[in-house]
């Protein structure tokens, strides 16, 4: 990493400017509408008035189909979203965009597919991406997936039900995932963007979230859905075609360093809100009890800078094109577990009565719990950690 983390957010803040997207009003709309938010799921009206909404459609879309080449390295994208974490998680997942669909897209898609797929995000009006990998029965283990494509002389025939959708309702078009032939698990799958307006295409509902509530997590049902043949996400080049299922393992690759710095941004917002209420609770507290309160935000501020590092080690090895799951992996495990310790440290700290006085309390709690679930629970995220440190061997940079 060439750039101290401080010039980097210098850089991203101007950047940021440049775009028409002033970090600070766009945080502070976040702030704004957070409660709100979390109350309906539903994102404001007043929030699109106070932001640009065209910069927000083009944050996750490529350079070359129009978004912006500065946001574009992971390493700024992964500075940009501890900020919109710290704002509000909920928020920073639910903003317009192509979203999780972007990744899938680049491993998968023709040049021609994403010019037409990234060329919708040039909108005033909030647009979404979807990419529906989970099925009721069928979560950790995603090579097991049961949703079929059938193959016919208009395209492809789909059928199957999809859960848990991050913005799946609000989606334009959703990379859908689904099995040409089951018999040959991740190897028989592909991936199809699926139009929303899709005969046999439904939203059936919205979970009820715990936390995390913005995302608004959708259930989808492909009812002999033709999806036609130039959706099937593809470049002419077979190999990629044959394990589209590695379009999905770049999206978490790509992804988990991005959600992990979400979270991160989330506990750098509570431990701050933390330290800030003690502060008033008890200005002229004992000494016994500062050096407690002491003790407790710098472990905090230790385990939040400990994941952040591990956020930007994942975003630098995947810059230099060097394999990351590992280190994503990692980083979103660290960052999600430290996010329930802290849960659980502020409401034994602050009961029931801080709780009430300071809400973004209660919804961290709630939101932490969904932080260890999406993209990969925090179980499955440590096993593929120790199996690929026993595939590697020896620890990155050791020369033993
Ligand atoms: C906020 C949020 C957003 C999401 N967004 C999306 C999205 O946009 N698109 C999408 O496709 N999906 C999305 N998901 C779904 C998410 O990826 C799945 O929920 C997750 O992969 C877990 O799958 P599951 O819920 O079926 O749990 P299961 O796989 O049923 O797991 C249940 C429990 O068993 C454990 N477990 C499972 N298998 C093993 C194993 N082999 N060894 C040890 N323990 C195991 C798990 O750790 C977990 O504790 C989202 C989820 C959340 C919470």
């Amino acid at each position: 990493m060439n750039l101290s983390t401080d010039m980097q957010q210098d850089m991203l803040r101007q950047r940021l400017q440049s775009l028409g997207l002033p970090a600070q009003t766009l945080c502070t709309a976040m702030k704004q509408h957070a409660a709100r938010t979390d109350e309906t799921g539903d994102i404001p009206s007043s929030f699109w008035e106070q932001v640009n909404v065209r910069a927000l459609n083009l944050n996750l879309v490529p350079p070359e189909h129009g978004g912006d080449e500065g946001l574009w390295p992971l390493m700024q994208r992964v500075l940009l979203m501890e900020q919109l974490g710290y704002a509000d998680p909920a928020l920073a997942l639910a903003l317009p965009g192509p979203g999780l669909a972007t990744p899938p897209l680049l491993a998968l898609a023709s040049k021609e597919q994403q010019r037409a797929l990234f060329g919708r995000f040039q909108s005033d009006a909030p647009v979404w991406g979807g990419f529906a990998i989970t099925e009721p029965d069928v979560g950790s283990d995603a090579t097991a997936l049961r949703t079929s494509a059938r193959e016919c002389s208009d395209g492809y025939v789909l059928n199957g039900t999809k859960c848990f959708i991050t913005n799946g309702a609000r989606a334009d078009f959703v990379v859908t995932f689904a099995t040409v032939d089951k018999g040959r698990g991740r190897f028989g799958v592909r991936a199809f963007a699926v139009d929303r307006r899709t005969p046999g295409f439904q939203v059936v509902r919205l979970e009820k979230m715990l936390g995390l509530r913005g995302s608004q997590l959708a259930v989808l049902s492909y009812a002999d859905c033709l999806i036609p043949k130039e959706n099937l996400l593809q470049r002419g080049d077979e190999s990629r075609l044959h394990d589209a299922f590695s379009g999905a393992q770049s999206s978490w690759d790509y992804f988990r360093p991005v959600l992990s710095s979400v979270i991160v941004g989330s506990c750098a917002r509570v431990r701050d809100e933390l330290a800030e209420y003690l502060e008033a609770a008890s200005p002229k507290a004992v000494r016994w009890r500062r050096l407690h309160v002491a003790d407790m935000l710098s472990s905090i501020s230790g385990k939040i800078s400990a994941a952040r590092l591990l956020c930007h080690k994942a975003a630098w090895r995947y810059e230099q094109g060097l394999p990351v799951s590992k280190d994503s992996s990692m980083a979103k495990a660290y960052a999600s577990r430290i996010a329930m310790e802290i849960a659980e440290a502020i409401l034994q700290t602050v009961g029931l009565e801080g709780l009430h006085d300071r809400p973004v309390f209660e919804r961290f709690y709630r939101d932490a719990k969904a932080y260890d679930i999406l993209e990969g629970t925090g179980d499955m995220q440590r096993l593929m950690v120790t199996r690929l440190h026993q595939r590697q061997g020896v620890e990155d940079g050791l020369l033993v």
